[in-house]
């Protein structure tokens, strides 16, 4: 047996547990080993019933009774009385009806472990997890590793198949080089993912941890900085800074620019000037006018001849983009193109034969730009807006065409946390606007429950009175009896037909074709709409300076930063603006809503953002999805200082990966995805 055997080959584990596995995405021995507990529950202090006192709590009872039922649609409630011989408590847990089966026996002892709290007016323990008393194996000190339930998977099944791995664990060699895991004074593999599987006592557990987290770590970092030193190596084409192109530029701009924008363009103008293709991130959170400095960049580029390409990730952005910089750059004699998915064939193929000659200075576009017939002349400039919805494969496909490497501007207002950027992007240089164009108003944010919402219309009536315009945000397109939510269509309707009737109001949507998309918004931006009944398809980018109203139905469906972008579609001008957070129901808001409505820092609220959901979920989809730490946090900042040191000294001494064959499967994984070209 060894790490790529499968798992239906293992003692025990039957057809069904081998299905059961898949579903979680465990197929080997090594994925069944990799599969580290998200945490250990300490039965070791058991609280009796009759002593009980709020916080996290222990107990050792049988369940007398136990029901569920259907509170209101897509939420089941099951509540159980529990016993011990001191005295009585009750248990609830929501969307966990299993339990109904799994706890049914009224002789059976369990363990359960949860919040004890005040919750419906009475102390409840709220979800607590259950462990069966006579499955409590004997030698652990009633320390319990706890798996991840996926599709439904017990840990107590996990952790006995893992007990037939264990000889096999037990003589794993090494993934580190020795001389790391010396210096380091790490465990040893085997140690570690004994002593995390089959725990003697905390601090084995944290040992385990560091030492496994130490591994991601490195493996991360070892692959920024061998792309650093990959990178190091290729040559672009030098477009060199020309102050009076760009004074040109900025001095028809109908404001000033912020110190913010005028130090991103300087690093910016400075880098294209270089033989060395440029690899930088401009952050600066939403409104604090990131495209403006790229059109500085697109400027420079076409004075010397060279071709810039924009990348961005919704039709709506992309026209947007190719209006605001035609207006800004066609006067001066720069030519701006769009092409999107929506420009039809016939028009697509002149447009492209002027793109080869090099009549288009500059092509804005979807991912329609990556196709293989967009072939430039002379390609010296790729912008990416709003990289991080982009994939690496996209951006590489985008930089290919380029006869040399060419320069890459990457721009986002989803920042990426100091810890983050390191870990992802060693090899990066990064910018950030820091400050927004001034006299601008911090937006004024508020959770509004339902039982409000006729006020909030008056308020929101009275803005419109003043000549302002207003979005409001569903979730769906249509109704739909599976999910409550809002929908366009329907509140569309409402609203024309009660309290916005004597108001103009547009509606868009993702299914409608890109023609009508582009008709809407850009009736918006022309204030013939004074309320804009919209998708999430305005989530990014769009820029419509009169609107000062953001209305979000449903928010909490929606995660922080989604958030964060959708209400950065107000206060983009002098104007004071206003988000409302409206909540489906009245109970007490999430600590995403508060932590939004506290908050107008885009960067406060990533690290927010990372600390509730962890970076696999916020990254991991379109950029990095195989990008999933299991152990390391990356606030951990002394281990990250840690791995970059031991990562920095393994590359300059010159030694070699062969020998070690999963850290250079890990890091060239790694390597793929953290690069930026
Ligand atoms: P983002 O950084 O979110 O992409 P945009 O580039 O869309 O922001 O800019 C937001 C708005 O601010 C636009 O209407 C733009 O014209 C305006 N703007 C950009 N820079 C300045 C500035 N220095 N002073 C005033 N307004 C500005
Ligand atoms: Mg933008």
């Amino acid at each position: 047996m060894n790490l790529t055997t499968r798992l239906s080959a293992v003692k025990g584990v039957g057809d069904k547990t081998a299905e059961q596995f898949r579903l979680s995405g465990l197929h080997t021995v090594g994925d069944l080993i990799y599969f580290l507990p998200r945490k250990h529950e300490d039965f070791s202090s058991i609280t009796p019933i009759a002593d009980i006192s709020p916080g996290k709590r222990t107990i050792r009872a049988r369940c007398e009774s136990i029901t569920t039922k259907n509170v209101r649609r897509g939420m089941r409630l099951t509540t159980a009385t529990l016993v011990d011989g001191t005295g009585k408590l009750q248990a609830v847990w929501f969307n966990q009806a299993y339990r109904t089966v799994q706890l049914k026996d009224s002789s059976q002892e369990f363990f359960f472990s949860g919040e004890f709290e005040f919750n419906y007016n009475k102390y409840q323990l709220t979800n607590p997890s259950a462990e069966k008393v006579s499955d409590m194996p004997v030698q652990t000190d009633r320390l319990l590793p706890v798996y991840r339930a996926v599709k439904g998977l017990k840990s107590q099944l996990v952790r006995k198949i893992l007990a037939e791995l264990r000889p096999l664990m037990s003589m794993l060699p090494d993934t580190l080089p020795e001389s790391i895991v010396k210096s380091e004074k790490l465990l040893p593999l085997s140690d570690a993912l004994l002593a995390i599987h089959f725990p003697k006592n905390t601090i084995d557990i944290e040992k385990a941890r560091e030492r496994l987290a130490f591994e991601e770590l490195f493996e991360l970092l070892l692959a920024a900085q061998l792309n650093k030193r990959a990178n190091a190596g290729l040559t672009a084409e030098p477009i060199p800074f020309e102050q009076p192109t760009v004074k040109a530029f900025v001095s028809r701009l109908p404001f000033d620019l912020t110190p913010g924008q005028r130090q991103a363009a300087w690093d910016i103008l400075q880098d294209l000037g270089r033989d060395m293709p440029m690899n930088r991130l401009l952050q600066g959170d939403v409104g604090a006018g990131k495209t403006v400095v790229a059109g500085i960049a697109a400027r420079q580029a076409a004075s010397h001849s060279f071709q810039t390409a924009i990348l961005a990730p919704t039709e709506i952005l992309a026209a947007q983009h190719a209006r605001t910089l035609a207006d800004l750059l066609e006067p001066l004699g720069v030519s701006v193109a769009l092409l999107s998915g929506s420009v039809k064939a016939k028009a697509r193929q002149p447009l492209l034969a002027e793109l080869k000659d090099g009549k288009v200075d500059v092509l804005v576009g979807t991912h329609a730009l990556l196709e293989a017939p967009v072939q430039f002349r002379q390609l010296g400039l790729v912008v990416i807006d709003e990289q991080h919805r982009f994939g690496v494969a996209q951006r590489q496909a985008l930089l290919q065409k380029g006869k040399r490497m060419p320069h890459l501007l990457a721009m986002t207002a989803t920042p990426i946390p100091r810890s983050l950027a390191l870990t992802l992007y060693g090899e990066l240089d990064v910018s950030i606007i820091t400050t927004k164009p001034k006299n601008r108003k911090p937006i004024i944010t508020k959770i509004v429950s339902p039982v409000s919402r006729k006020q909030l219309y008056s308020t929101i009536d009275v803005e419109i009175g003043k000549g302002r315009q207003a979005y409001v945000i569903c979730r769906l397109i249509d109704d739909n009896p599976q999910n409550e939510a809002k929908s366009v269509q329907a509140e569309y309707k409402k609203l024309q037909n009660s309290v916005f009737g004597h108001r103009r109001i547009g509606l868009l949507h993702g299914r409608m074709k890109p023609s009508e998309k582009d008709e809407v918004m850009q009736k918006f931006k022309d204030s013939q709409y004074d309320i804009l009944v919209s998708t999430t398809v305005v989530e990014v980018g769009v820029d419509v300076p009169n609107a000062t109203v953001m209305l979000i139905e449903d928010a909490e469906q929606y995660g922080l930063s989604q958030l964060h972008q959708l209400r950065g579609r107000v206060g983009r001008s002098e104007l004071q603006s206003f988000c409302y957070l409206l909540t489906s129901d009245t109970a007490k808001p999430s600590q995403r809503l508060r932590e939004i409505e506290k908050s107008n820092d885009g960067f406060y609220l990533a690290e927010v953002d990372l600390k509730l959901r962890g970076p696999g979920e916020i990254y991991g989809r379109a950029q990095h999805g195989a990008l999933n730490l299991q152990v390391a946090t990356l606030g951990d900042t002394k281990l990250i200082a840690r791995a970059q040191k031991a990562a920095q000294a393994f590359v300059s001494s010159g030694a070699s990966l062969l020998q070690y064959k999963q850290l250079a499967a890990h890091v060239e994984k790694y390597q793929r995805l953290t690069t930026l070209n």
